[in-house]
Formats: C-alpha cells, sequence, structure tokens
C-alpha cells in the first residue's frame, strides 16, 4: 500500500509540475527563406537555420528540394545553391511542403520527430511527443 501511496504522490508531483515546462515545439517556426537570385542559380542565405530549425541534415533537406525543384542543388558553406531561378514563393512552398510530409507528426502535429530508415529506402517519421510512427512517402 505504501509504494502505492508514494507512487500517487510523485505523479501527482509529476503533474502538478507540467503546467511550468516549456515544452518544445510549443512555437514551431522555421525561419523564412532568404533565395538570392544570381544569374541562373538560386542562393538560399539562410539555408543553415532552417535546417537547423527543422532539426534536420542540411544534405537531407537539400536533397529533397532539388528533388521538387527539379533542379541539382549543393550546399555551399551553409547556403543551398539551386540551378535555375526560384522566387520566394516557390521556395517557401517546398520548404513548407518538406515540414509538413516530413518534419510535422500527423497525429500530435508537433514537430517534434525524427526520420528513420527501416528497409530499403523506407522512411518512417517518428514522433517523440507522442510516439506515432509514420511511413514517409518518397
Ligand atoms: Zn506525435
Amino acid at each position: 500500500m505504501s509504494a502505492f501511496a508514494s507512487y500517487d504522490k510523485l505523479l501527482d508531483r509529476l503533474y502538478s509540475s507540467l503546467p511550468e515546462k516549456k515544452t518544445t515545439g510549443e512555437r514551431f517556426e522555421v525561419p523564412t527563406a532568404e533565395p538570392l537570385i544570381q544569374g541562373n542559380q538560386t542562393i538560399i542565405k539562410n539555408f543553415d537555420a532552417i535546417c537547423s530549425a527543422l532539426r534536420r541534415k542540411p544534405e537531407a533537406v537539400a536533397k529533397y528540394l532539388s528533388k521538387e525543384l527539379a533542379s541539382p542543388g549543393s550546399i555551399e558553406g551553409g547556403r543551398l545553391v539551386v540551378q535555375g531561378r526560384f522566387g520566394l514563393k516557390t521556395i517557401s512552398d517546398k520548404i513548407q511542403s518538406y515540414v509538413d510530409t516530413r518534419v510535422i507528426c500527423r497525429e500530435c502535429k508537433k514537430p517534434d520527430t525524427h526520420t528513420d530508415e527501416i528497409g530499403r529506402g523506407v522512411k518512417i517519421l517518428i514522433c517523440e511527443a507522442c510516439g506515432a510512427r509514420t511511413p514517409i512517402r518518397a
């Protein structure tokens, strides 16, 4: 009995302390892309900042963007250089779709997630907040 009692007390303390705790992801903000068109290239100047806000490897985001934009891209000193001219709207839309499909949990809508590869080219999104595992369509 006493073990249960202390466990209850422990839970009480745990729950009562929850509201004070600042949960991560409540204010999930991705910096707005800063594309710079130079000749026939588009340079996303704050690519590094975007990737760290998304908590994703720049290589993974670069791969997605160049596939979506159907144009080769390369990372140069924290900036993404894509062949072709793309405006802010296009770039922002692609980043948003990356967020929607590869960052935000479908179940709880929180961004506290990471991805894992479970088989040949099969990726899943794992939520650290609710534990949901959602397949990612390539
Ligand atoms: Zn979740």
